[in-house]
């Protein structure tokens, strides 16, 4: 914010985290980029509901979650920058819904369910991420997407009214949700169908084996970086126009997994994104075929 000693006043009334110059960029999976003007990690809904009742209306707001999909960009983001964390992180089987808090980790979902025999959400076991992500990316994987398990999502708007929405709603469609601007999942209910638990664990194991054999998971990375578009795969595009394993500084097109970009040690947020649109370009040049961005950015280049 313009004046930061006075938004931290301003909201002096609040009880979750405020934090100046947070640097969230090294806190995302990437682990690279600048920091937020200021940090809000609200203490529970009443506390998000009264800092975003307080907040200007023409200062910027930027919702994230574990930043498993998002870049941020090396001069940081202006404005505050909300994140849901452990408050949020509530997860409640009755019968066969699952109600998830948008803090809660997408893995930790898949494996509650599976603990109650619930299948249908296993995909989500091996999405890195927060339900909250999950939901506004309609993240999905293996054949099945948010969409076909989500029965209500609950967000609030910037000006703190509580905003209750179906699947139909959110005009959800592959890796795209149509959330209104500055709405904030809070939480979501999910509906799974009465299965065999060791059916459900077998394919948990089955996607972690399949992960860990196709994806470089314990590299600095945030999943696909291009939607693929229809018709195509983005990761055979991007191998047709030479870009397997292309370098920028310290980022990389993965070998193992090309559509995935790497944090191969120093990368700044400039290198993943120039190497993003170089990609982008060659894939162009190549096949006429423009590949649109998965990966979210924010922020301000240095
Ligand atoms: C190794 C790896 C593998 C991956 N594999 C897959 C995969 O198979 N399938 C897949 O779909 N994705 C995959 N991803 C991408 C990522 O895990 C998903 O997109 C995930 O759902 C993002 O969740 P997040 O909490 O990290 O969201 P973030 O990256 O923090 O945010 C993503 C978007 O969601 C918005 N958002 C986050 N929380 C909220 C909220 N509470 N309310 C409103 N908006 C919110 C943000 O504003 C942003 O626009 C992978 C990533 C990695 C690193």
């Amino acid at each position: 914010m313009n004046n930061k000693k006075k938004s931290l006043n301003l909201f002096s009334n609040v009880r979750g985290q405020l934090t100046e110059n947070a640097p969230i960029g090294i806190e995302s999976w990437f682990g690279c980029g600048g920091s937020a003007d200021l940090l809000f990690e609200p203490a529970d809904f009443d506390d998000l509901i009264n800092l975003l009742s307080q907040y200007p209306e023409d200062e910027p707001l930027t919702i994230i979650g574990g930043m498993a999909n998002t870049i941020v960009r090396d001069g940081g983001v202006r404005g505050c920058v909300i994140r849901l964390g452990k408050p949020f992180s509530n997860i409640e089987i009755e019968g066969d819904t699952i109600i998830a808090g948008a803090g809660a980790l997408s893995g930790s979902v898949a494996q509650a369910a599976a603990k109650a025999g619930l299948g249908g959400l296993e995909f989500l076991s091996g999405i890195p991420g927060c339900i909250g992500g999950a939901v506004c990316m309609n993240a999905g994987a293996y054949g099945s997407e948010v969409k076909d398990v989500l029965v209500q999502a609950t967000a609030v708007d910037r000006a703190g009214t509580v905003r209750t929405m179906a699947p139909s709603d959110l005009n959800m469609s592959y890796r795209h949700t149509d959330l209104p601007e500055g709405y904030i999942i809070t939480r979501a209910v999910f509906r799974g169908r009465m299965e065999d638990k060791d059916i459900v664990r077998t394919r948990l194991k089955d996607i972690k084996t399949k992960r860990q054999d196709t994806q470089p998971i314990s590299e600095k990375t945030g999943g696909s970086t291009f939607a693929n578009p229809p018709g195509h795969k983005a990761w055979e595009l991007i191998d047709r126009a030479g870009c397997r394993g292309l370098t920028v500084g310290g980022a990389q097109m993965s070998e193992k997994h090309c559509n995935f970009m790497i944090n191969m040690g120093g990368a700044t947020a400039a290198d993943l994104e120039n190497l993003g649109e170089e990609v982008r370009r060659r894939v162009r040049e190549k096949t006429g075929i423009e590949l649109k961005w998965e990966i979210k950015r924010i922020g301000d280049p240095a």
